[in-house]
């Protein structure tokens, strides 16, 4: 029905924003497919993920901590994977709902 997945820090710059980018992409495309996650779960976590991306956006991009370690590849923006936009699907079926509802209540 619904998942809940978090990652739990600390993350350098880069690499929080790779994980923001395909959080992000997978609530796009997956996040939207029952009433509640359509309402409340998927806005509030875009919402949330873009606060993320907006702080991790600030911090200086830093070396990876551990010797031999490496940091994520950051990716393409969200809005450049085609993924992201299977959230239009629900977006219009719920624009069309509303627009019914309005309309047979005039
Ligand atoms: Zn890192």
């Amino acid at each position: 029905m619904m998942r809940w997945q978090t990652l739990d820090g600390p993350f350098c710059a880069i690499c929080g924003i790779a994980l923001v980018r395909d959080m992000t992409t997978k609530t796009l495309w997956q996040g939207w497919w029952s009433p509640i996650s359509l309402i409340l779960a998927a806005p509030f976590t875009l919402v949330s993920n873009w606060i993320a991306y907006h702080k991790l956006s600030q911090l200086q991009p830093a070396a990876p901590v551990f010797p031999g370690q490496r940091q994520l590849i950051p990716g393409k923006p969200v809005l450049h994977r085609p993924m992201a936009y299977v959230a239009l699907i629900p977006l219009i079926w719920a624009t069309v709902v509303i627009t019914r509802l309005i309309i047979s209540g005039a």
